[in-house]
């Protein structure tokens, strides 16, 4: 079964993501992790996001690999790196190139091949698996969404005002949304879960539920 769960930076995708997966026992997929490598590789390279021809290059071959809660880029551990507000930035840039997109659904394919998996990102359910049999899409306020991000930073021992914070988020919001290719959007028939006022339990207590009744009405 592949569930997706899709949706802007701070809706709580991951820890729902991750949370879900864990309680059903399926692998799970942080499918910004494979855009966030590219961009720390094109920094490590000296390549400008906006050369699309280098980028392109070097997604196509990336050497990624996730254990547990790390993820390597060419065996190196890179799971700090990729979280800092620059390889953010250009993470969102390159993610706007067609060839680069198809580099990454290639990978996210090739991972759930023969697999039970949750994923997230932003294009799950619309482009990478239109067919998956579960499909969130998780919301948050604005103002929520920065506050979130302000906490997961600061346990990384990054600091950052939360006004910045906000309009960092709403640019790449915005990035996302208005890209030509797979923009951020929920699927016709994702189910929209509104996360403002949920705790990560209720999130991922709902989600589970939704995934248990299609197990048992598909199994019947
Ligand atoms: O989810 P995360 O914040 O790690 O994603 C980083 C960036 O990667 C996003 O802002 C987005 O531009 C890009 N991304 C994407 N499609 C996905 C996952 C992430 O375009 N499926």
């Amino acid at each position: 079964m592949i569930v997706t769960i899709d949706g802007p930076a701070g809706s709580g995708k991951s820890t729902a993501a991750k949370g879900l997966a864990a309680r059903l026992g399926f692998r799970f997929l942080d499918t910004g992790a494979l855009y966030r490598v590219t961009a720390y590789e094109c920094l490590r390279a000296g390549v400008e996001a906006n050369d699309e021809t280098a980028a392109v290059r070097i997604a196509e071959a990336l050497d990624v690999r996730f254990d547990g809660d790390r993820v390597y880029s060419a065996g190196i551990d890179v799971t700090t790196e990729i979280r800092t507000p620059e390889v953010t930035e250009i993470a969102s840039v390159v993610a706007r190139y067609a060839d680069v997109r198809q580099a990454m659904d290639r990978r996210q394919r090739e991972f759930a091949v023969g697999q039970n998996i949750v994923t997230e990102g932003r294009d799950q359910g619309t482009v990478v698996f239109p067919d998956a049999q579960c499909k969130f899409f998780l919301v948050a306020d604005a103002e929520e969404r920065a506050s979130r991000r302000k906490l997961e930073m600061e346990s990384q021992g990054q600091s950052i005002a939360l006004d910045e914070l906000t309009v960092q988020i709403e640019d790449r919001d915005r990035r996302d949304a208005d890209r030509s290719v797979a923009p951020l959007k929920a699927a016709d028939d994702a189910i929209n879960v509104e996360t403002s006022r949920l705790n990560a339990d209720e999130v991922i207590d709902l989600l589970e539920r939704t995934v248990r009744e299609r197990l048992i009405d598909n199994s019947g």
